[in-house]
């Protein structure tokens, strides 16, 4: 494994220009994905950080499932996921929230939280923050209080650490 987690990320990382649009460079995390050490060094870092100060894990559809669900087992805490509208199988509440082009509705079971939990929100990439600060408010609107947030790439040029004031914010590959 190379040195730092830095290059271990970049080293695992893939730029998959103009996808799911032009313009767009998306980052693709399934090589770090497949290679278990990489994989597991990331995981052991947020699990090192977080260790004793929350309660449950929040995932963002779909790949903060991988990161957070990983995550949640190797604290030995719960994971709850966010999903995108229509997904999910009992009673949920939702929150829309605007994206570029239109909206989106993201939801969560009404029953996940009993109240006053410690949250940490999981996703891969911090773009604009519309998403996570989405899945903030709908986990703060259902008692549970959102700490802190990670994922592992941030693309700083979106600002999305602006939209996620008063939470812990950290990312480990930042992309200028
Ligand atoms: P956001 O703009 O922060 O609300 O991002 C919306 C969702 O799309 C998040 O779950 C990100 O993981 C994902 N996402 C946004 N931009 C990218 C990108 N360039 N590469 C990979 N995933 C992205």
């Amino acid at each position: 494994l190379p040195g730092t987690l830095v290059e271990l990320l970049e080293s695992r990382l893939r730029d998959i220009p103009d996808f799911p649009s032009p313009g767009v460079v998306f980052k693709d995390v399934t090589p770090l994905l497949a290679d278990g050490e990489a994989f597991g060094a990331v995981v052991a870092d947020m699990a090192d950080r977080r260790r004793g100060t929350i309660d449950l894990v929040v995932g963002i559809e779909a790949r903060g499932f991988i990161f957070g669900a990983a995550l949640a087992q190797q604290l030995g805490i719960g994971f709850v996921p966010v999903r995108k509208a229509g997904k999910l199988p009992g009673r949920t509440r939702g929150v829309s929230y605007d994206l570029e082009y239109g909206s989106a509705t993201i939801e969560i079971h009404e029953d996940s939280f009993i109240g006053g939990e410690r949250v940490l929100v999981v996703d891969d990439v911090l773009a604009t923050g519309g998403t996570a600060e989405a899945a903030c408010r709908l986990l703060e609107d259902g008692g549970a209080e959102v700490v802190a947030f990670e994922a592992p790439i941030e693309l700083e040029f979106l600002h999305g650490r602006d939209r996620l004031q008063g939470r812990d914010v950290h990312t480990t590959l930042v992309v200028r």
